[in-house]
């Protein structure tokens, strides 16, 4: 694996792969890596001829920077995880490289809606943030796929609607020779499942930051979550809502941010044509913030 830190290193080391016919795969993280990112490598593995990751903790996705500061951070380890699972490049950039005019520049994109409900009507400005980064580094890496986790599904339709709207309004076509005729529309996202501790909980890097006890307390989010599907449809969305946030809110150091069952296509409040529902939820638990999530078909 080549460890690469800077863009002008790395995109015509790609645009030569490109040109050999060889497909990229792509998995962004901010580190401290753990089964759940991996699975992404795996994926890319199977699906693309090169796989690259980034690590990089992007500073305009934190609206708090003590949870910016908190956040874990281990580059030698990453690295010799990654080489272990396969992965071709890494790209370890510091923060002037990727946004050498200073961070929170933009482009700002039209995320419609998508974006200032559930985590981002407590965390303003972060979608806009991960928007921004991933513009940036798919700029980069021109990759043919790119796979992000559903742990963070509210982030994979921001991704989705970020990509689809700088394929339609902002994408300079000048570059289109350059890039070999890519453009950002021709991305395909794929959306990889979520990897559980064994106890359930959704494996996050900020888990590292909950004592034993804490992280097997909080399997009882995916119980929940496992508890509302069950109770769907006899009971309203509303309903299984209000039983399963109280059910949480109940356990010591536990704070439910929202319980929700919505359309899983728009994230809107679902209605009699939903087919693809939602339950998402975000519950602070001893202060860190952990998210989960499980569609359901109808
Ligand atoms: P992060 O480093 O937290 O930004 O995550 C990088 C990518 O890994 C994102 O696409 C996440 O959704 C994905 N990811 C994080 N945790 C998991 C998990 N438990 N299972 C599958 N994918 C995950």
């Amino acid at each position: 694996m080549q460890v690469i830190t800077t863009r002008s290193a790395l995109t015509p080391l790609l645009l030569r792969e490109k040109a050999l016919g060889r497909k990229i795969g792509f998995v962004p993280t901010m580190g401290a890596l753990h089964d759940g990112h991996l699975s992404l490598i795996a994926e890319s593995r199977k699906r693309a001829d090169i796989t690259v990751s980034s690590v990089f903790v992007n500073p305009t996705q934190f609206n708090d920077p003590k949870d910016l500061a908190k956040y874990p951070r281990q580059p030698e380890k990453d690295a010799a995880m990654l080489e272990k699972a396969g992965c071709d490049y890494l790209y370890l950039p510091a923060v002037e490289d990727v946004y050498p005019e200073g961070p929170g520049k933009g482009p700002f994109f039209d995320l419609g809606g998508i974006d200032t409900r559930l985590e981002g009507a407590s965390r303003p400005g972060h979608f806009a943030g991960v928007a921004e980064v991933v513009k940036v580094l798919v700029e980069t890496l021109v990759p043919d796929f790119l796979f992000l986790g559903q742990k963070d599904f509210q982030q994979c339709m921001v991704v989705k609607r970020m990509l689809d709207q700088w394929d339609k309004h902002h994408w300079d076509s000048a570059l289109q020779e350059a890039s070999l005729n890519w453009r950002p529309g021709d991305v395909e996202l794929v959306i990889c499942p979520i990897i559980r501790e064994a106890h359930g909980l959704a494996m996050s890097s900020r888990n590292e930051r909950l004592s034993g006890e804490m992280r097997t307390r909080a399997s009882a989010i995916y119980a929940s979550i496992q508890y509302a599907e069950e109770l769907f449809p006899t009971f309203s969305a509303d309903e299984i809502s209000t039983i399963c946030a109280n059910a949480l809110n109940s356990i010591p150091d536990f704070q439910v941010d929202y319980f929700q069952i919505l359309d899983g296509e728009t994230l809107s409040p679902a209605n009699a044509d939903t087919q693809k529902f939602v339950i998402i939820t975000a519950v602070i638990v001893a202060g860190v913030r952990l998210l989960d999530n499980k569609i359901i078909i109808n």
